[in-house]
């Protein structure tokens, strides 16, 4: 549950552009969905209210902008600036602001959920991952 007296304002507004950026992801992947069901470009553009040419875009260009990781550079770009000013461009667990990066605390980078990305430092980063490393052998 959210507390709503402890979250000051610009912290919900940063949330909102978070759940933008998702949003966006959310439509992309409806489209695909849509087409590999079998809807036509055209259908898919005006449920969407966007140009055919946009929706073959984002159906099939999708790919060759993917990095080899699979994500959306743009996307993951934004979203990493989105998470390190929600988390004031601190590592959340020595308030270090030098080398950021995001951790995922599941360890499933595939998993992009908010609240499964994480601004850490590259030092806890990699104490973090060491840590895990050791625990599993
Ligand atoms: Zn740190
Ligand atoms: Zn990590």
């Amino acid at each position: 549950m959210k507390n709503y007296i402890r979250t000051p304002k610009h912290k919900e507004k940063k949330s909102q552009v978070l759940q933008g950026i998702f949003g966006t992801l959310e439509r992309n992947e409806a489209m695909k969905r849509l087409r590999n069901k079998g809807l036509s470009y055209t259908s898919i553009a005006t449920l969407f209210k966007i140009s055919k040419q946009r929706v073959h875009q984002i159906v099939s260009g999708y790919q060759a902008i993917n990095n080899a990781r699979g994500r959306n550079f743009e996307w993951w770009g934004s979203l990493c600036r989105a998470v390190f000013d929600r988390d004031d461009n601190q590592c959340q667990l020595c308030q270090s602001r030098d080398k950021l990066l995001i951790h995922h605390i599941d360890s499933d980078d595939r998993n992009n959920a908010l609240d499964n990305l994480i601004s850490l430092c590259f030092r806890c980063h990699c104490k973090l991952h060491l840590h895990k490393r050791g625990d599993a052998s």
